[in-house]
């Protein structure tokens, strides 16, 4: 019987989750879905140059664990890279340490902490700076796709 396996910790949600090759037709484009713990890996791996020991800590996940994730992920880039792939960001048994809102209308971001007590409350929230409530959660956003279990999914 499979062990349930305890969600990764992601620091927040990616700000851009849909990437696509230039002047490829939409019916001739494979796509490719990285799940927001690849992402998440990736990032910390590659964008933040952390050692896979203290990157799996930031997780919550093994090392091997880490390293095993940030392996399918980089040859997942390479393959969109190389043979010109839709990319989209999404799904992934993740928990999110922070949520990024942004406002639709005046483009304003808020990083703001995920408490389990607001879980599926905050997208109601109005933009601090203009008001709007034309406001989207990213890391409910992120869960939206297929496969998503995140805690923040389903509000
Ligand atoms: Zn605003």
């Amino acid at each position: 019987m499979p062990r349930p396996r305890r969600p990764r910790r992601i620091y927040g949600p990616p700000r851009f989750r849909h990437f696509k090759p230039v002047g490829v037709p939409r019916r001739l484009l494979d796509t490719v879905t990285l799940t927001v713990d690849e992402y998440e890996a990736v990032r910390l791996a590659d964008y933040e140059g952390l050692d896979q020991q203290p990157a799996s800590e930031r997780m919550n996940i093994s090392r091997t664990t880490f390293s095993r994730l940030v392996d399918g992920a980089r040859r997942k880039l390479a393959a969109i890279l190389i043979e010109g792939k839709e990319l989209r960001i999404e799904g992934g048994d993740v928990d999110f340490a922070h949520t990024l809102q942004l406002c639709r209308d005046c483009g304003d971001e808020e990083l703001r902490e995920t408490a389990v007590a607001d879980e599926g409350t905050d997208t109601d929230e109005a933009c601090p700076a203009c008001g709007s409530e034309n406001v989207e959660d990213l890391a409910l956003a992120a869960m939206r796709g297929r496969g998503g279990r995140g805690r923040r999914q389903g509000s």
